[in-house]
């Protein structure tokens, strides 16, 4: 007993002498933050992962990463466990925006800091921050790189289209996709663009929990109902995943030869074997997101927070979640072509030349 008392004595000088002296903070000297992620099965959530854990680590906080393998009960629970075990901030990126509502009322009780991280958390007003890109922007490149690719501002055209969205649970796909509309709108309205399909609209081309098999089966169903006798000469895809989907519905019937070119399809995440695919003329274009900077603003978010400091934010518009508008950090994203891959990813250190040999 007598020990036990010395020890903890000695401990609580160590702190005392420590913060007198405010040397560089040890990590068990500073709370732990968790950090949910949606999933696994896409390389840019991994990177995500691995970037918060190294930049906070680096700060000297414990984490807790959590991987919900885009099961919302899987991410409830793993998020009401780390609010169980004292995490003191969260740093979220929700599979659905809107299911996480209970468990965030929780940890406003324990005065948990909340960062909805990449996507907004909706429908609640317990979420303090959100770190994201600009996703709007994201949607305007996606477009824009379709209309370079076809030249439609050289006057050519018209050409045939067809339109996918992201996960309509995923407060982002509309962001994407109504970016991306601003810019072809204009294009449909003039005939330049024909959505041959006539499907439009996030009721009609969202894709749930963003899956690449799904788009890959109405790829499928669009060209045998549509194009029997037409050739599709863009498809807009929100993210890599479903690219590779579309892609090979396209080459199952035949596109990708001299005779039947591939059509001219975007992306986002620039994932490895996307980039392979533009390599290789499959896809046109991808978007990079430097999930380094993320993970920089948002830790930069958990250190003002948790020292009751002013959090810095560059929005305080445009992310209603439906409860309040929770003030944003917004980054730039980045369109990817065949001619500036190289540059902005490898030169840039986020991946190696290596990976794409
Ligand atoms: C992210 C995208 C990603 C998509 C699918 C979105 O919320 O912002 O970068 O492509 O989820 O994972």
């Amino acid at each position: 007993m007598l020990k036990l008392k010395t020890t903890v004595l000695a401990l609580a000088f160590a702190g005392a002498a420590a913060m007198a002296s405010s040397a560089p903070a040890l990590a068990q000297d500073k709370p732990t933050v968790g950090i949910s992620m949606p999933t696994k099965s896409s390389a840019r959530w991994i990177d995500d992962g691995n970037n918060m854990v190294k930049v906070l680590k680096e700060r000297g906080y414990n984490t807790d990463l959590q991987y919900a393998e885009d099961d919302i009960p899987n991410q409830l629970s793993q998020v009401e466990n780390m609010v169980t075990k004292g995490a003191k901030a969260l740093v979220i990126a929700a599979i659905d925006g809107t299911t996480l509502s209970d468990v965030l009322k929780q940890a406003k009780a324990k005065g948990i800091t909340v960062i909805a991280y990449d996507r907004l958390i909706r429908g609640t007003p317990n979420v303090d921050y959100y770190a994201t890109f600009d996703n709007f922007q994201v949607g305007v490149l996606q477009a824009e790189s379709l209309v370079q690719g076809l030249g439609l501002k050289d006057g050519k055209g018209p050409f045939n289209i067809e339109l996918f969205g992201g996960s309509p649970d995923d407060n982002n796909a509309y962001f994407f996709y109504n970016g991306a509309m601003s810019v072809l709108q204009p294009y449909i309205d003039s005939k330049k663009l024909v959505v041959v399909s006539g499907q439009m609209g996030m009721d009609k081309v969202a894709t749930l929990r963003w899956d690449g098999a799904t788009a890959q089966a109405r790829m499928d169903n669009l060209l045998s109902a549509y194009y029997g006798n037409k050739k599709v000469n863009a498809v807009l895809s929100p993210y890599d995943g479903l690219s590779i989907g579309i892609i090979s519905s396209l080459k199952g019937v035949g596109y990708g030869s001299a005779d039947q070119p591939m059509p001219i399809i975007s992306g986002q995440d620039a994932e490895v074997p996307s980039i392979k695919a533009m390599l290789r003329g499959d896809q046109y274009s991808t978007i990079f997101k430097d999930t380094r900077d993320l993970a920089k603003v948002t830790a930069d978010m958990v250190d003002a927070a948790l020292a009751g400091k002013q959090v810095t934010v560059n929005d305080t518009k445009t992310y209603e979640n439906g409860s309040k508008t929770v003030p944003s950090f917004l980054l730039k994203p980045v369109v990817v072509y065949k001619d500036n891959w190289e540059k902005t990813l490898v030169d840039s250190g986020y991946y190696k030349k290596s990976q794409f040999q």
